[in-house]
Protein backbone atom coordinates (compact mmCIF):
# COMPACT_ATOMS: atom_id res chain seq x y z
CA UNK A 1 0.00 0.00 0.00
CA UNK A 2 1.61 3.41 -1.01
CA UNK A 3 1.88 6.22 1.68
CA UNK A 4 -1.44 8.41 1.63
CA UNK A 5 0.65 11.06 0.47
CA UNK A 6 1.77 10.19 -2.24
CA UNK A 7 -2.04 8.18 -3.34
CA UNK A 8 -3.66 9.91 -6.41
CA UNK A 9 -6.97 8.23 -6.92
CA UNK A 10 -9.64 9.72 -4.20
CA UNK A 11 -11.92 6.72 -4.12
CA UNK A 12 -9.17 4.69 -3.29
CA UNK A 13 -8.03 7.37 -0.44
CA UNK A 14 -11.40 7.75 0.90
CA UNK A 15 -12.25 3.42 1.08
CA UNK A 16 -8.90 3.17 3.11
CA UNK A 17 -10.35 6.47 5.11
CA UNK A 18 -13.57 4.51 6.03
CA UNK A 19 -11.77 1.77 7.82
CA UNK A 20 -10.26 3.55 10.19
CA UNK A 21 -12.08 6.43 11.08
CA UNK A 22 -16.16 6.73 11.20
CA UNK A 23 -17.12 7.29 7.54
CA UNK A 24 -13.87 7.83 6.90
CA UNK A 25 -14.18 11.60 7.60
CA UNK A 26 -12.98 13.88 11.45
CA UNK A 27 -16.45 15.77 10.54
CA UNK A 28 -19.31 15.15 8.97
CA UNK A 29 -19.84 17.42 6.31
CA UNK A 30 -16.42 16.57 4.34
CA UNK A 31 -17.85 13.35 3.96
CA UNK A 32 -19.60 14.82 0.87
CA UNK A 33 -23.04 13.13 2.11
CA UNK A 34 -25.69 13.35 -0.41
CA UNK A 35 -23.72 14.35 -2.99
CA UNK A 36 -24.03 11.42 -4.37
CA UNK A 37 -19.80 11.27 -4.65
CA UNK A 38 -16.58 10.41 -2.91
CA UNK A 39 -14.89 13.52 -1.07
CA UNK A 40 -11.87 14.74 -2.89
CA UNK A 41 -8.43 14.83 -1.02
CA UNK A 42 -6.88 17.91 -0.92
CA UNK A 43 -2.97 18.20 -1.00
CA UNK A 44 -2.56 21.55 -1.21
CA UNK A 45 -3.47 25.04 -1.26
CA UNK A 46 -2.20 28.48 -2.17
CA UNK A 47 -3.46 31.99 -2.38
CA UNK A 48 -7.00 31.39 -3.32
CA UNK A 49 -6.50 27.99 -5.05
CA UNK A 50 -6.77 24.22 -3.39
CA UNK A 51 -4.95 21.35 -5.71
CA UNK A 52 -6.68 17.61 -5.30
CA UNK A 53 -4.66 14.20 -4.93
CA UNK A 54 -4.95 14.46 -8.93
CA UNK A 55 -3.31 17.75 -9.44
CA UNK A 56 -6.13 19.42 -10.40
CA UNK A 57 -6.72 22.65 -9.15
CA UNK A 58 -10.18 24.84 -7.63
CA UNK A 59 -11.00 28.37 -6.94
CA UNK A 60 -11.65 27.39 -3.77
CA UNK A 61 -14.53 29.39 -1.86
CA UNK A 62 -14.91 27.02 1.56
CA UNK A 63 -11.36 28.26 2.91
CA UNK A 64 -11.51 25.83 5.26
CA UNK A 65 -15.17 27.02 6.52
CA UNK A 66 -13.66 30.69 6.65
CA UNK A 67 -10.72 31.06 8.83
CA UNK A 68 -8.23 31.75 5.64
CA UNK A 69 -9.27 35.00 5.41
CA UNK A 70 -5.86 35.98 3.77
CA UNK A 71 -6.16 32.94 1.35
CA UNK A 72 -4.06 30.06 1.88
CA UNK A 73 -0.59 30.17 2.50
CA UNK A 74 -0.23 33.69 3.40
CA UNK A 75 3.31 34.76 3.03
CA UNK A 76 2.47 37.14 6.03
CA UNK A 77 1.29 34.36 8.29
CA UNK A 78 3.68 31.56 6.82
CA UNK A 79 6.65 33.61 7.86
CA UNK A 80 5.60 34.52 11.55
CA UNK A 81 5.02 30.67 11.41
CA UNK A 82 7.86 29.64 10.32
CA UNK A 83 10.28 31.49 13.19
CA UNK A 84 7.61 30.56 15.64
CA UNK A 85 7.42 26.81 15.33
CA UNK A 86 11.40 27.24 15.51
CA UNK A 87 11.45 28.19 19.34
CA UNK A 88 9.18 25.51 20.01
CA UNK A 89 5.87 24.55 19.44
CA UNK A 90 4.08 23.92 22.90
CA UNK A 91 5.54 25.20 26.52
CA UNK A 92 2.33 24.37 28.61
CA UNK A 93 3.29 27.06 30.30
CA UNK A 94 2.79 31.14 30.13
CA UNK A 95 4.74 32.59 26.81
CA UNK A 96 4.58 35.69 25.56
CA UNK A 97 2.97 35.12 21.75
CA UNK A 98 -0.67 34.95 23.74
CA UNK A 99 -0.29 38.18 25.34
CA UNK A 100 0.57 40.39 22.37
CA UNK A 101 -2.45 38.29 20.88
CA UNK A 102 -4.49 39.18 23.88
CA UNK A 103 -2.91 42.89 24.00
CA UNK A 104 -3.81 43.43 20.22
CA UNK A 105 -7.60 41.77 20.53
CA UNK A 106 -8.31 44.41 24.11
CA UNK A 107 -7.01 47.61 22.34
CA UNK A 108 -8.83 46.98 19.11
CA UNK A 109 -12.10 45.69 20.22
CA UNK A 110 -13.70 48.83 22.80
CA UNK A 111 -16.46 45.98 24.00
CA UNK A 112 -14.04 43.75 25.40
CA UNK A 113 -11.71 43.90 28.40
CA UNK A 114 -10.34 40.67 28.53
CA UNK A 115 -10.10 37.43 26.45
CA UNK A 116 -9.18 33.44 26.82
CA UNK A 117 -8.00 31.49 24.30
CA UNK A 118 -8.76 28.10 23.70
CA UNK A 119 -8.81 25.37 20.69
CA UNK A 120 -12.12 25.40 19.02
CA UNK A 121 -15.26 27.61 18.73
CA UNK A 122 -16.94 25.16 20.28
CA UNK A 123 -14.61 24.88 23.36
CA UNK A 124 -15.31 28.87 23.63
CA UNK A 125 -19.44 28.02 23.82
CA UNK A 126 -18.92 25.47 25.76
CA UNK A 127 -17.13 28.12 28.01
CA UNK A 128 -19.28 30.69 27.63
CA UNK A 129 -21.97 28.98 28.75
CA UNK A 130 -20.57 27.50 31.83
CA UNK A 131 -19.21 31.15 32.54
CA UNK A 132 -22.91 32.85 32.46
CA UNK A 133 -24.52 29.78 34.56
CA UNK A 134 -21.69 30.49 36.82
CA UNK A 135 -22.21 33.88 36.80
CA UNK A 136 -25.84 34.55 36.79
CA UNK A 137 -26.49 31.10 38.98
CA UNK A 138 -29.24 30.03 36.65
CA UNK A 139 -29.53 27.25 34.43
CA UNK A 140 -31.22 27.78 31.72
CA UNK A 141 -29.92 28.81 27.62
CA UNK A 142 -32.45 30.55 24.97
CA UNK A 143 -30.76 29.44 21.21
CA UNK A 144 -32.26 30.17 18.15
CA UNK A 145 -33.46 27.41 15.52
CA UNK A 146 -31.38 27.99 12.60
CA UNK A 147 -27.86 28.94 14.42
CA UNK A 148 -25.07 26.65 15.22
CA UNK A 149 -22.71 27.03 17.84
CA UNK A 150 -20.29 23.73 17.56
CA UNK A 151 -21.44 20.24 19.02
CA UNK A 152 -21.32 21.11 23.50
CA UNK A 153 -24.47 18.73 24.28
CA UNK A 154 -26.58 21.94 25.54
CA UNK A 155 -26.53 23.34 22.03
CA UNK A 156 -27.00 20.01 19.73
CA UNK A 157 -30.65 20.71 20.53
CA UNK A 158 -33.50 21.35 17.62
CA UNK A 159 -37.14 22.50 17.87
CA UNK A 160 -39.89 20.42 19.24
CA UNK A 161 -42.92 19.64 18.64
CA UNK A 162 -44.84 21.10 21.75
CA UNK A 163 -44.73 24.06 23.12
CA UNK A 164 -43.13 27.25 21.40
CA UNK A 165 -39.52 27.04 23.16
CA UNK A 166 -40.07 23.48 24.14
CA UNK A 167 -36.63 21.47 22.25
CA UNK A 168 -35.42 17.98 21.71
CA UNK A 169 -32.13 16.80 21.10
CA UNK A 170 -30.32 17.21 17.76
CA UNK A 171 -27.84 14.23 18.03
CA UNK A 172 -28.07 10.72 20.04
CA UNK A 173 -26.07 11.02 23.44
CA UNK A 174 -27.84 14.25 24.52
CA UNK A 175 -29.26 13.96 28.37
CA UNK A 176 -32.68 14.86 28.39
CA UNK A 177 -31.98 17.12 31.39
CA UNK A 178 -29.19 18.85 29.25
CA UNK A 179 -31.77 19.26 26.13
CA UNK A 180 -34.41 20.18 29.08
CA UNK A 181 -32.02 23.57 30.37
CA UNK A 182 -31.82 24.54 26.36
CA UNK A 183 -34.50 26.23 24.78
CA UNK A 184 -35.45 27.31 21.50
CA UNK A 185 -37.57 29.82 19.61
CA UNK A 186 -37.13 31.23 15.62
CA UNK A 187 -34.97 33.57 14.47
CA UNK A 188 -36.17 36.97 14.65
CA UNK A 189 -39.28 36.30 16.66
CA UNK A 190 -39.77 39.21 19.31
CA UNK A 191 -42.83 38.13 20.61
CA UNK A 192 -41.70 34.75 20.76
CA UNK A 193 -38.66 35.91 23.03
CA UNK A 194 -41.36 38.23 25.22
CA UNK A 195 -43.94 35.68 26.14
CA UNK A 196 -41.06 32.63 27.31
CA UNK A 197 -39.16 35.81 29.31
CA UNK A 198 -42.28 36.91 30.88
CA UNK A 199 -43.06 32.56 31.79
CA UNK A 200 -39.27 32.15 33.05
CA UNK A 201 -37.25 34.94 32.33
CA UNK A 202 -35.66 34.86 36.03
CA UNK A 203 -34.56 30.72 35.27
CA UNK A 204 -32.17 32.03 32.31
CA UNK A 205 -28.81 32.30 32.01
CA UNK A 206 -28.19 33.58 28.59
CA UNK A 207 -29.65 34.56 25.42
CA UNK A 208 -26.97 32.80 22.52
CA UNK A 209 -27.35 34.12 19.11
CA UNK A 210 -24.78 34.18 16.05
CA UNK A 211 -25.86 37.51 15.30
CA UNK A 212 -25.44 37.18 11.55
CA UNK A 213 -26.08 33.09 11.59
CA UNK A 214 -24.28 31.87 8.65
CA UNK A 215 -24.30 27.99 9.46
CA UNK A 216 -27.80 27.25 8.04
CA UNK A 217 -27.93 29.46 4.91
CA UNK A 218 -27.22 33.08 5.44
CA UNK A 219 -29.79 34.02 7.73
CA UNK A 220 -29.62 38.55 8.43
CA UNK A 221 -31.46 39.10 11.49
CA UNK A 222 -33.15 42.66 12.03
CA UNK A 223 -31.10 45.24 14.14
CA UNK A 224 -34.18 45.89 16.03
CA UNK A 225 -34.34 42.31 16.96
CA UNK A 226 -30.60 42.16 18.23
CA UNK A 227 -30.74 45.41 19.91
CA UNK A 228 -34.75 43.87 21.65
CA UNK A 229 -32.41 41.00 22.69
CA UNK A 230 -29.94 43.34 23.92
CA UNK A 231 -33.04 45.09 26.34
CA UNK A 232 -35.10 41.92 27.45
CA UNK A 233 -31.79 40.37 28.62
CA UNK A 234 -30.74 43.25 30.81
CA UNK A 235 -34.20 44.00 32.24
CA UNK A 236 -34.14 39.72 33.30
CA UNK A 237 -30.88 39.55 34.27
CA UNK A 238 -29.73 37.03 31.85
CA UNK A 239 -26.49 37.56 29.57
CA UNK A 240 -26.12 37.88 25.73
CA UNK A 241 -23.64 35.88 24.12
CA UNK A 242 -22.81 36.91 20.86
CA UNK A 243 -21.24 34.07 18.98
CA UNK A 244 -19.36 35.31 16.70
CA UNK A 245 -16.99 32.35 15.31
CA UNK A 246 -18.10 33.07 11.71
CA UNK A 247 -18.85 36.63 11.80
CA UNK A 248 -16.13 38.02 14.36
CA UNK A 249 -13.37 39.65 12.18
CA UNK A 250 -15.18 38.28 8.75
CA UNK A 251 -17.96 41.22 8.28
CA UNK A 252 -15.92 43.77 10.06
CA UNK A 253 -12.79 43.56 12.59
CA UNK A 254 -15.19 44.11 15.57
CA UNK A 255 -17.75 41.75 13.59
CA UNK A 256 -21.52 42.76 14.35
CA UNK A 257 -20.76 43.96 17.75
CA UNK A 258 -19.14 46.74 15.73
CA UNK A 259 -21.88 46.76 13.31
CA UNK A 260 -24.77 46.85 15.27
CA UNK A 261 -22.98 49.16 18.10
CA UNK A 262 -24.84 46.56 20.86
CA UNK A 263 -22.57 45.53 23.88
CA UNK A 264 -23.23 42.14 24.64
CA UNK A 265 -22.08 40.27 27.82
CA UNK A 266 -19.39 37.81 26.33
CA UNK A 267 -18.49 36.93 23.01
CA UNK A 268 -16.87 34.15 21.51
CA UNK A 269 -14.46 33.62 18.81
CA UNK A 270 -13.12 31.00 16.63
CA UNK A 271 -12.33 30.51 12.93
CA UNK A 272 -10.51 33.48 11.53
CA UNK A 273 -9.36 34.51 15.40
CA UNK A 274 -6.84 31.63 14.82
CA UNK A 275 -5.14 32.30 11.23
CA UNK A 276 -5.98 28.53 10.28
CA UNK A 277 -4.94 27.06 13.48
CA UNK A 278 -6.84 25.87 15.90
CA UNK A 279 -7.43 28.63 18.15
CA UNK A 280 -10.89 29.59 19.67
CA UNK A 281 -12.08 32.87 22.55
CA UNK A 282 -14.11 33.90 24.83
CA UNK A 283 -14.27 37.72 25.83
CA UNK A 284 -15.99 40.30 27.56
CA UNK A 285 -15.50 42.49 30.45
CA UNK A 286 -12.99 41.81 32.97
CA UNK A 287 -15.95 41.49 36.05
CA UNK A 288 -17.44 38.74 34.02
CA UNK A 289 -14.13 37.10 32.81
CA UNK A 290 -12.72 36.97 36.13
CA UNK A 291 -15.55 34.43 37.17
CA UNK A 292 -12.84 31.94 35.14
CA UNK A 293 -10.32 30.23 37.55
CA UNK A 294 -8.06 30.60 38.61
CA UNK A 295 -9.48 33.55 40.20
CA UNK A 296 -13.18 32.98 40.35
CA UNK A 297 -15.19 29.82 40.48
CA UNK A 298 -16.00 28.76 36.98
CA UNK A 299 -13.51 26.09 35.71
CA UNK A 300 -11.84 26.27 32.47
CA UNK A 301 -8.57 24.34 31.09
CA UNK A 302 -6.43 23.55 28.28
CA UNK A 303 -3.16 21.37 27.62
CA UNK A 304 -2.65 23.18 24.07
CA UNK A 305 -4.36 26.47 25.36
CA UNK A 306 -3.12 28.90 23.87
CA UNK A 307 -0.59 27.53 21.54
CA UNK A 308 2.54 30.00 20.54
CA UNK A 309 2.34 29.07 16.86
CA UNK A 310 -1.88 29.21 16.61
CA UNK A 311 -1.57 32.63 18.54
CA UNK A 312 1.62 33.77 16.17
CA UNK A 313 -0.46 32.60 13.16
CA UNK A 314 -3.59 34.38 14.68
CA UNK A 315 -1.81 37.44 15.18
CA UNK A 316 -0.40 37.69 11.83
CA UNK A 317 -3.36 37.55 10.26
CA UNK A 318 -5.21 39.70 12.32
CA UNK A 319 -2.83 42.51 12.13
CA UNK A 320 -3.36 42.33 8.07
CA UNK A 321 -6.88 43.09 8.27
CA UNK A 322 -7.81 46.92 8.03
CA UNK A 323 -10.62 49.07 7.24
CA UNK A 324 -8.95 48.99 3.35
CA UNK A 325 -8.73 44.83 4.04
CA UNK A 326 -12.86 45.22 4.35
CA UNK A 327 -13.54 47.34 1.55
CA UNK A 328 -11.53 45.16 -0.48
CA UNK A 329 -13.01 41.96 0.19
CA UNK A 330 -17.05 43.33 -0.11
CA UNK A 331 -15.82 45.03 -3.24
CA UNK A 332 -14.04 41.31 -4.91
CA UNK A 333 -17.09 39.48 -3.20
CA UNK A 334 -19.35 41.63 -5.21
CA UNK A 335 -17.77 41.05 -8.08
CA UNK A 336 -17.67 37.27 -7.84
CA UNK A 337 -21.42 37.22 -6.72
CA UNK A 338 -22.45 38.92 -9.78
CA UNK A 339 -20.44 36.28 -12.18
CA UNK A 340 -22.34 33.74 -10.35
CA UNK A 341 -25.77 35.45 -11.07
CA UNK A 342 -24.32 35.72 -14.29
CA UNK A 343 -24.11 32.36 -14.37
CA UNK A 344 -27.18 31.08 -13.47
CA UNK A 345 -28.91 33.23 -15.92
CA UNK A 346 -27.59 31.95 -18.62
CA UNK A 347 -27.90 28.40 -17.46
CA UNK A 348 -31.94 27.20 -17.43
CA UNK A 349 -30.83 24.44 -14.84
CA UNK A 350 -30.13 26.93 -12.31
CA UNK A 351 -32.81 29.41 -12.57
CA UNK A 352 -34.48 30.59 -10.09
CA UNK A 353 -31.38 30.15 -7.75
CA UNK A 354 -29.96 33.50 -6.49
CA UNK A 355 -26.78 34.54 -4.27
CA UNK A 356 -26.81 36.58 -0.88
CA UNK A 357 -24.26 38.36 0.36
CA UNK A 358 -23.08 39.69 3.41
CA UNK A 359 -19.34 41.56 3.29
CA UNK A 360 -17.27 38.16 2.16
CA UNK A 361 -19.97 36.05 3.10
CA UNK A 362 -22.24 34.62 0.36
CA UNK A 363 -24.52 31.67 -0.09
CA UNK A 364 -26.55 30.26 -3.32
CA UNK A 365 -30.25 29.53 -2.31
CA UNK A 366 -33.73 29.82 -3.89
CA UNK A 367 -37.08 31.89 -2.92
CA UNK A 368 -36.89 34.90 -1.83
CA UNK A 369 -33.25 37.11 -2.04
CA UNK A 370 -33.22 37.40 1.65
CA UNK A 371 -34.13 34.91 4.43
CA UNK A 372 -34.50 34.97 8.22
CA UNK A 373 -35.25 32.17 9.74
CA UNK A 374 -34.42 28.56 8.23
CA UNK A 375 -38.66 27.47 7.57
CA UNK A 376 -38.30 30.28 4.45
CA UNK A 377 -35.32 27.94 3.10
CA UNK A 378 -36.88 26.26 -0.12
CA UNK A 379 -36.99 22.40 0.85
CA UNK A 380 -35.33 21.53 -2.80
CA UNK A 381 -32.18 23.16 -1.55
CA UNK A 382 -30.21 19.75 -1.23
CA UNK A 383 -31.17 19.03 -4.42
CA UNK A 384 -30.56 21.67 -6.54
CA UNK A 385 -27.16 22.37 -4.65
CA UNK A 386 -25.97 18.85 -5.33
CA UNK A 387 -26.48 19.55 -9.43
CA UNK A 388 -24.42 22.96 -8.82
CA UNK A 389 -21.90 21.47 -6.19
CA UNK A 390 -20.99 19.22 -9.15
CA UNK A 391 -21.47 20.90 -12.49
CA UNK A 392 -19.12 23.61 -10.32
CA UNK A 393 -16.48 21.20 -9.23
CA UNK A 394 -16.16 19.48 -12.67
CA UNK A 395 -14.97 23.37 -13.64
CA UNK A 396 -12.48 23.86 -10.57
CA UNK A 397 -14.54 26.02 -8.55
CA UNK A 398 -14.96 24.45 -5.41
CA UNK A 399 -17.59 25.14 -2.84
CA UNK A 400 -18.15 23.58 0.75
CA UNK A 401 -19.79 20.49 0.29
CA UNK A 402 -23.49 21.05 1.74
CA UNK A 403 -26.16 23.38 -0.01
CA UNK A 404 -26.47 24.89 3.72
CA UNK A 405 -22.99 26.18 4.44
CA UNK A 406 -22.03 29.32 2.83
CA UNK A 407 -19.68 30.83 0.55
CA UNK A 408 -16.20 32.35 1.98
CA UNK A 409 -13.96 34.80 0.04
CA UNK A 410 -10.67 35.82 1.24
CA UNK A 411 -8.28 38.69 0.21
CA UNK A 412 -6.42 36.22 -2.19
CA UNK A 413 -9.75 36.23 -4.37
CA UNK A 414 -8.46 39.30 -6.43
CA UNK A 415 -9.44 40.24 -9.86
CA UNK A 416 -6.95 37.86 -11.33
CA UNK A 417 -8.59 35.02 -9.69
CA UNK A 418 -12.15 36.82 -10.51
CA UNK A 419 -10.95 36.86 -14.39
CA UNK A 420 -9.93 33.21 -14.04
CA UNK A 421 -13.97 32.56 -12.47
CA UNK A 422 -15.08 34.28 -15.39
CA UNK A 423 -13.43 31.70 -17.50
CA UNK A 424 -14.39 28.97 -15.59
CA UNK A 425 -18.03 30.01 -15.89
CA UNK A 426 -17.60 29.81 -19.37
CA UNK A 427 -18.57 33.78 -19.49
CA UNK A 428 -16.29 34.99 -21.88
C1 LIG B 1 -17.74 27.05 13.45
C2 LIG B 1 -18.62 27.57 14.52
C3 LIG B 1 -18.59 27.07 15.84
C4 LIG B 1 -17.76 25.89 16.21
O1 LIG B 1 -16.40 26.12 16.07
P1 LIG B 1 -15.42 24.85 15.92
O2 LIG B 1 -14.05 25.47 15.87
O3 LIG B 1 -15.81 24.14 14.67
O4 LIG B 1 -15.61 24.02 17.13
C5 LIG B 1 -19.36 27.69 16.79
N1 LIG B 1 -20.14 28.74 16.49
C6 LIG B 1 -20.20 29.24 15.25
C7 LIG B 1 -21.06 30.43 14.98
C8 LIG B 1 -19.46 28.67 14.22
O5 LIG B 1 -19.55 29.15 12.99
Amino acid sequence: MKPATQETNKDLLFERARKVTPGGVHSPVRSFKGLHTTPLFFTRGQGAYLWDSTGKDYIDFCMSFGPLILGHRSPEVEKVAIEAIARGWSFGACEPYSLELAEYLVSRLPFIEQIRFMNSGTEAVMTALRLARGATGRSKILKFDGCYHGHADALLIKAGSGLAGTAEASSQGIPKGVADDTLILELNDQQGVEDLFKRIGNEIAAIIIEPLPANNGLLPQEKSFLHFLRQISQKYGALLIFDEVISGFRVAFGGMAEITGIQPDLLTYGKIIGGGMPVGAVAGPRKLMENLAPIGGVYQAGTLSANPLAMACGLATLTHLTDQTYNLLQEQTQNIVKLFEEFMAKNTQYHGLKVSCVGSLFWIHGGPMTLHRIREIPADIAIRFRELFQDLLNRGIYLAPNGYEVGFTSTAHNQHVCDELKQRLALN
